[in-house]
């Protein structure tokens, strides 16, 4: 097949880990006879350097125009300052809003070799295999009325949860198709004992329910599901959930496989889905080659097979990092000293190669 793929690197470690999951892309291309083309734009605060703007247009509409759109990471201490309307982050809620991107999905998997690296202890969070789908364009983040007011005695500061029937059946749907190619288990987690918008959640997502009876589907609220998630994190396939919920709940379930710099996330909705890893900038560590880059390679994986229905290829990148993972390679991040010996730390670069290395002998 032919795929053109927008490649936003963006800032601090983004330009590091980028290169290492294209490699993995031209590797997979070359074995499996397809053919890549990558195209790369400015995004964060690498654009507001040339253009002023987190979300140039030209990159916008080269989103726009490709097949899917491979992202690293934005932000940095160098923009702070900056307005918020302005900032780098900005570029994601505009790539979001502009191409629809309403449901974000994020896999967290404990690779069994880094469980001493979880700060969790490895009997609690051994099998941990879920996917939050995280409702990513509603809710209390866009609900209005919003702001910030004078009142008599001080401010007042106002957010408004909000959802509608369309927008709750439509990323109940995208949980239920992932179920079915998973353990076919939904989780729907609301706060239903105390908000309205919960209630309405959960009466359409056993609405939509009855369109899957395959798949079994269950409740839970959000601070019984933020307790359950690290008592007992196997119970969990699916988990679908609000955009406020879903922020936290997924970067718990983020903790429980060790690292940030481990986890992928897949943004879809409309034609064209968005990629990236789950970290951020990471300027702390930019520059010296300590990224761990499995997250964005992970991320093009997830990339193959949502937007391009190439699973088998998609199978063999996570084939290809969980045997370098066996062999003992860890970058820094992963690194705990039971499970790697320290002739087998490793870099981004070195990282990357490896993965490369590993899907050239499959
Ligand atoms: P962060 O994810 O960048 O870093 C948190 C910690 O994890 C740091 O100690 C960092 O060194 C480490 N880390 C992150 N990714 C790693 C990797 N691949 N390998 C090894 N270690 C890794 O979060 P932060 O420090 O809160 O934010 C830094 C900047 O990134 C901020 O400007 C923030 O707004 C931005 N940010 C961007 C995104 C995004 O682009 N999607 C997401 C979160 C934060």
């Amino acid at each position: 097949m032919k795929a053109r793929i927008a490649v936003l690197p963006g800032d601090g470690i983004g330009p590091e880990v980028m290169p290492q999951a294209l490699q993995a892309l031209e590797t997979i291309a070359k074995q499996f006879g397809h053919s890549f083309t990558f195209t790369h734009a400015d995004v964060g605060g690498a654009a507001i350097d040339k253009t002023g703007r987190p979300l140039p247009d030209e990159t916008l509409k080269l989103a726009r125009e490709s097949d899917a759109i491979l992202l690293g990471a934005v932000g940095g201490y160098k923009w702070e300052g900056l307005a918020y309307d302005v900032r780098p982050e900005r570029a994601l809620l505009g790539l979001r809003e502009q191409l629809g991107l309403f449901a974000n999905l994020r896999p967290a998997k404990l690779y069994p070799m880094l469980a001493d690296a979880s700060t969790l202890k490895a009997e609690v969070i051994t099998g941990t295999d879920l996917l939050v789908v995280r409702e990513l364009t509603g809710g209390i983040y866009f609900g209005k009325p919003k702001g910030i007011e004078k009142t008599a005695d001080g401010e007042r500061g106002v957010n408004t949860e909000v959802y509608t029937t369309p927008e709750i059946v439509r990323i109940a749907k995208v949980a239920f198709e992932a179920a079915r190619k998973r353990r076919k288990k939904v989780m729907s987690v609301d706060k239903a004992n105390v908000l309205e918008s919960s209630e309405l959640w959960r009466r359409v997502v056993i609405g939509v329910a009855k369109d899957y009876p395959d798949v079994e589907l269950s409740h839970l609220y959000v601070d019984n599901c933020a307790m359950q998630l690290i008592r007992n994190p196997r119970q969990f396939d699916v988990l679908v959930t609000t955009n406020l919920f879903g922020d936290i709940l997924s970067d718990e379930a983020a903790m429980l496989t060790g690292s940030i710099g481990m986890l992928p996330s897949a943004s879809i909705g409309s034609t064209v889905g968005m990629y990236e890893p789950i970290h951020g900038s990471a300027p702390d560590i930019a520059g010296k080659d300590l990224a761990n880059p499995i997250a964005t390679i992970a991320s093009a994986a997830m990339m193959l097979s949502y937007s391009f229905n190439l699973d088998k290829e998609a199978a063999a990148i996570d084939r290809a990092i969980l045997r370098v993972l066996e062999q003992g390679y860890r970058t820094k991040d992963i690194a705990s000293s039971k499970t790697s010996p320290p002739e087998r730390m490793v870099g981004t670069k070195e990282m990357g190669r490896l993965i490369c290395q590993e899907l050239g002998k499959a």
